[in-house]
């Protein structure tokens, strides 16, 4: 029998999300529409809607659906944004971000994750307003900076500094960092002037970020 996935999704929206805390009306929309199916192995499709990230190949995870809407909930975004993605893996968060934002890039280290994000969000009609781009973004995106909001789906040892530097003032960067063990999730606002304010909104364990700016 095929599951019904949307009764699935509007479950996951009010069981995992809104009753743990998730107000922002736009990332629950967001989050009540995008297919996570889509964006799951074949073989572990039953388990889309799960309270827990899923194994998407190359020893890489696709975030639970909480962490997903949190870390879009600390972007603040409104619509008319550029957003960073630092980790494509399936391309799912950066289809949630597509809706929160103007625009979304998301660059992903592993090449065939990076064709497995393009080929996921060509499939559920989602690279309009989405580029994917192959590489280490540990170091940000210089070609595309700067970015109202930055996401960074892997954990780091430090806050990468090229990050903070393609910020727009104003802009909030949400990025997991400490031991690999497990991680604080920091919220960096950029106020005018440059300077920053940081605020931990939780605990998280994500895989490591790689690359010239993250776990070498
Ligand atoms: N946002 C993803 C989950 C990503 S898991 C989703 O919704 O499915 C973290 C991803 O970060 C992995 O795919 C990993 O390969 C990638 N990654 C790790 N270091 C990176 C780096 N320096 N630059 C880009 N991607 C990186």
């Amino acid at each position: 029998m095929i599951p019904d996935w949307a009764s699935e999704r509007s479950a996951m929206v009010a069981r995992q999300l809104r009753a743990r805390g998730i107000r922002d009306p736009r990332v629950l929309r967001a989050m009540g529409e995008v297919p996570r199916e889509e964006f799951v192995p074949d073989e572990l499709r039953l388990l889309s809607y799960r309270d827990e990230p899923l194994m998407i190949g190359r020893g890489q995870t696709i975030s639970q659906p909480f962490m997903t809407a949190l870390m879009a909930e600390c972007l603040e975004l409104e619509g008319p944004e550029t957003v960073l993605e630092v980790g494509a893996g399936s391309g799912y968060h950066a289809a949630v971000l597509g809706l929160l934002a103007k625009k979304a890039i998301t660059v992903e280290i592993v090449p065939a994750l990076a064709k497995l994000a393009e080929r996921n969000l060509a499939k559920t009609g989602r690279l309009g307003n989405i580029r994917v781009v192959a590489g280490d973004g540990s170091a940000g995106c210089p070609e595309y900076a700067p970015f109202q909001a930055i996401s960074v789906a892997a954990g780091a040892p430090d806050v990468p500094g090229a990050l903070v530097d393609q910020l727009c003032e104003g802009g909030r960067l949400v990025i997991p960092v400490g031991p690999l063990s497990d991680q604080s999730l920091l919220v960096v606002t950029k106020r005018r002037g440059g300077n920053t304010e940081t605020r931990t909104a939780g605990h998280c364990r994500f895989v490591p970020l790689r690359g010239e700016e993250g776990w070498r």
